[in-house]
C-alpha cells in the first residue's frame, strides 16, 4: 500500500474497476504471490480508509491485461524493455540530488510518460525506489532507505 501525506494510492483497473490489494498480495507465501484484486467498495470498509482519504492511479490487472492482449506476445522482448527502463530510472534517481517526476521523465526521453510511470509505480511498490512527496506538492523519487517491516504497515490494523 503506498501512502503520501495519509493520502492511500489505490491501484484501480480501467477495464473491470477492481483495485488491488497489496496487503493481501504480499501476505500470500512467495512462490505463489498471486496478485489480488478486489472491489473498490469491499477495500475501503476492509481497511477502514475514509472517503476523503485515498486517490486512484489507473493501471490494469492481469486478467484484463491479458484479456486486452496486452504483455501476451513476446514476453522476451517486453522483459528486456521493461529491465532497460528499470536502470535507466534506478541510474537517473542515484545520480540527481533532487530527483522529481518531471526530471526522471525528461531524462529518460527515449521511453513514454507511461512507460516510465509504470515502471517507477512497480518499482516503489517492491520498495526497489522510495516515492514521497513534497510541501509543494512534487513527486520525488528516491532510492529507498531500510524500512522497518512495522513502518509499512500504517493502515494494516
Ligand atoms: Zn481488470
Amino acid at each position: 500500500m503506498n501512502i503520501i501525506d495519509n493520502v492511500v494510492f489505490i491501484p484501480i483497473c480501467c477495464a473491470c474497476d477492481r483495485v488491488r490489494d497489496d496487503q493481501q498480495t504480499s501476505e500470500r507465501p512467495s512462490g505463489n504471490a498471486r496478485e489480488q484484486w478486489v472491489w473498490l467498495e469491499s477495500y475501503l470498509h476492509l481497511y477502514r480508509i475514509p472517503q476523503d482519504a485515498y486517490r486512484l492511479t489507473h493501471t490494469y490487472c492481469p486478467r484484463c491485461m491479458k484479456h486486452l492482449g496486452i504483455n501476451q506476445k513476446k514476453p522476451e522482448q517486453r522483459e528486456t524493455l521493461q529491465e532497460e527502463i528499470r536502470q535507466r530510472i534506478i541510474s537517473v534517481i542515484g545520480s540527481a540530488i533532487e530527483c522529481d517526476l518531471d526530471t526522471l521523465v525528461s531524462r529518460c526521453d527515449d521511453f513514454s510518460w507511461g512507460q516510465i510511470f509504470l515502471e517507477m509505480d512497480n518499482m516503489s511498490r517492491i520498495g526497489v525506489i522510495s516515492l514521497t512527496r513534497s510541501a509543494e506538492g512534487r513527486y520525488c523519487l528516491g532510492l529507498p532507505r531500510l524500512v522497518r517491516s512495522d513502518e509499512a504497515q500504517i493502515l494494516g490494523g
